[in-house]
């Protein structure tokens, strides 16, 4: 489901971990930004920008893989193995069939717990035996192996967590917005909503400008990719202009992995 929606379950919440929306949420999520990083140096020549499709409804594979394609580049899926064949308020999820589609096309496929289980709303232990779930199931019920990337269901992580999955992920995704460099964190990655029609590509493009200003790694995220787009999807429109706009300012349009495996040196 969708990656910004607060959980309503507050069973076992901590208030350190996870403060209402109220002053001290930005300062928790500076805490959450400064404490367990693993940095990665960028030394990229030009700005980077990334496409990723969370859980992930088959129209970001009929839409926006092939939208991506027809520019030339590829996104990063971030799969809920336990949601295929599943329907929810994004339409149809993913097939299994589909997976290989992902792969066989030169997409990342990249892992978001099996469950699509928020941090929020179970124990530390439980959520990180999810992860590993979700990456182990790969292989038993697809034959495919994902990548070490993975992006936290909802956004939701806390400071244990963020030192705990990042030890064993090569890169964990969450939803605080902005860019990403000179020094990235492979352990909280920053990524952007790319929600809406036509309307939304003003703020979406002063976003790219800002990333090419700043020579950074700007990540935009999204589910499903229609016309009749859930609050959490975007237009076949919107991401088709974005994507024009990007590739006339000769941005590099990169996975996740290429930058993450390639240790942040990209031409
Ligand atoms: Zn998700």
């Amino acid at each position: 489901m969708n990656d910004t929606i607060a959980n309503s379950a507050d069973k076992g919440r901590s208030f350190l971990s996870y403060p209402k929306d109220n002053v001290l949420r930005p300062v928790w999520r500076a805490v959450l930004n400064l404490v367990g990083q693993n940095p990665l140096p960028l030394r990229n020549r030009r700005p980077i920008v990334s496409f990723a499709f969370d859980d992930f409804p088959r129209t970001a594979l009929t839409e926006g893989a092939r939208i991506l394609e027809e520019a030339g580049a590829r996104g990063t899926f971030y799969t809920a193995l336990g949601l295929a064949g599943t329907t929810n308020s994004l339409g149809e999820l993913f097939q299994v069939e589909d997976l290989h589609q992902v792969t066989e096309r030169g997409h990342e496929l990249a892992t978001h717990t099996f469950d699509h289980v928020s941090a929020r709303d179970v124990s530390n232990s439980r959520f990180v035996a999810n992860v590993h779930k979700g990456i182990d199931s790969f292989a038993a019920l697809t034959g495919l192996s994902p990548t070490a990337d993975f992006a936290y269901p909802f956004g939701c992580t806390n400071l244990r967590l963020k030192v705990k999955v990042g030890r064993s992920m090569q890169s964990c995704r969450g939803n605080f917005p902005g860019l990403n460099g000179p020094t990235a964190d492979r352990n909280l990655l920053r990524a952007n909503p790319l929600y809406g029609g036509r309307e939304a590509l003003r703020e979406a493009v002063a976003l790219v400008d800002l990333n090419r200003r700043a020579n950074g790694w700007l990540i935009f995220y999204t589910h499903d990719v229609r016309p009749n787009h859930s609050h959490f999807g975007c237009t076949p429109a919107l991401l088709q202009a974005l994507l024009g706009y990007i590739s006339k300012q000769n941005d590099k349009i990169a996975r996740v992995v290429d930058i993450i495996e390639k240790a942040g040196v990209v031409d």
